[in-house]
């Protein structure tokens, strides 16, 4: 007989895991970009780029524990003119989508605590 595993065997230090939640703005493995499906186009792209909305050292783990990232073709992410890291006006159309998807669990109130502002 198969002796039963044990969870965490001895000695193992358990792990600290960390959260990793869903998008709750995109589905992950629908291959389209965010950014071009808000434009009308509907094209896969066989690469997509996950990019977290509030970035920074103290935002992009906020993002990822609330689960506001989204899916970009690279483009899209860092390579043109349009993108959400060079293009304000982009990254603020995420920002007040994620805002946005973010009160629809919580309040206004709580986001403006945990992101420092207001994008709405
Ligand atoms: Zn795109
Ligand atoms: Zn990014």
């Amino acid at each position: 007989m198969k002796e039963p595993q044990l969870m965490f065997p001895k000695g193992a230090k358990k792990k600290k895991r960390k959260v990793h939640k869903k998008s709750i703005l995109q589905d992950k493995d629908d291959h389209r970009c965010y950014l071009c499906l808000l434009q009308g186009n509907n094209q896969y792209y066989p690469i997509v780029h996950e990019h977290h909305v509030f970035g920074g050292t103290a935002n992009r783990p906020l993002s990822e524990k609330y689960g506001l990232k989204v899916y970009l073709c690279p483009d899209h992410h860092q390579f043109s003119a349009e993108a959400v890291h060079v293009n304000a006006e982009n990254s603020l159309v995420l920002k007040q989508a994620a805002q946005e998807a973010f009160e629809q669990e919580y309040t206004r109130e709580e986001f403006v605590q945990i992101f420092g502002r207001n994008y709405l």
